[in-house]
Formats: structure tokens, sequence, C-alpha cells
């Protein structure tokens, strides 16, 4: 298995877990870029944004509605931000599908 976040999910890499269902697991990002900042991935393997289909529907609303969940929790009552990177041109670094969650400070438009 050749992916970072399989491999998390699989328990063969450490993770700070914030959350776990059967379909997803949310972990602290390990390069934290605000004060509160983790990712919500499917366990399944999914490469990017682009190859959800039409039967990834309910997932794909599991996710976004357990991030602002998530988000709550940790503290984000004030404002929050999602960001989903999706292949080279917009700057996704592991080819597994993911939910930034980031928060606790001001996040600025546009971004870089
Ligand atoms: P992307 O650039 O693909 O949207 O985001 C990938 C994110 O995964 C980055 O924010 C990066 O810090 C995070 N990341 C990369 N490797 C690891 C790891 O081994 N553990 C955790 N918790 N986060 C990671
Ligand atoms: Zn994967």
């Amino acid at each position: 298995m050749d992916c970072l976040f399989c491999r998390i999910v699989a328990g063969e890499i450490a993770a700070r877990t914030l959350y776990e269902d059967d379909q997803l697991l949310a972990f602290h990002d390990i390069g934290p870029q605000a004060p509160v900042h983790f990712l919500v991935i499917p366990k399944r393997h999914i490469a990017s944004l682009d190859r959800l289909t039409e039967a990834d529907r309910p997932l794909a609303g599991h996710l976004l509605y357990t991030a602002q969940r998530l988000a709550m929790e940790q503290g984000c009552a004030e404002g929050f931000r999602l960001v989903m990177n999706c292949n080279d041109l917009g700057g996704q670094t592991v080819q597994h599908i993911h939910m930034h969650v980031l928060g606790q400070r001001q996040l600025h438009w546009p971004p870089g």
C-alpha cells in the first residue's frame, strides 16, 4: 500500500485522531497552518475530488457535515475554512481525498 493516508487509516502510520466512524477518519495535520488544522478523509481510497462518482454523493455529504461538526467541537464557532485541493494545479500533495479544516485565526482571501 503506497498511499500515505490509507496507511494512516490502517494504523500503520500514527496520527492524532479526532474522530472515526465506519466511513471517515479525522486527524490533526502534521504541519498545521492555523491553531486548528485537521483533515477529514474517507477511509476508502479515492485519489482526488475529481474521482468522486454519483454513488459517492452520500459520502460527500457526510464528509462535509462531519467537518462542520468537528469544527464546532474544536472551538471554531466564530468562523473556519474548509479546503479541498484537487490535483497539481489545485496544490494537492497527498493523493487521497481530504478536507482541510482551518480555524482559530483570521483567514484571508484570495489564497496563495
Ligand atoms: P494537500 O497539500 O494534499 O492538500 O494536503 C496534504 C496535507 O497532509 C498537508 O497539509 C500536510 O501537512 C499533511 N500531511 C502530510 N503528511 C502527513 C502525515 O504523515 N500525517 C499528518 N497528520 N498529516 C500529513
Ligand atoms: Zn489512500
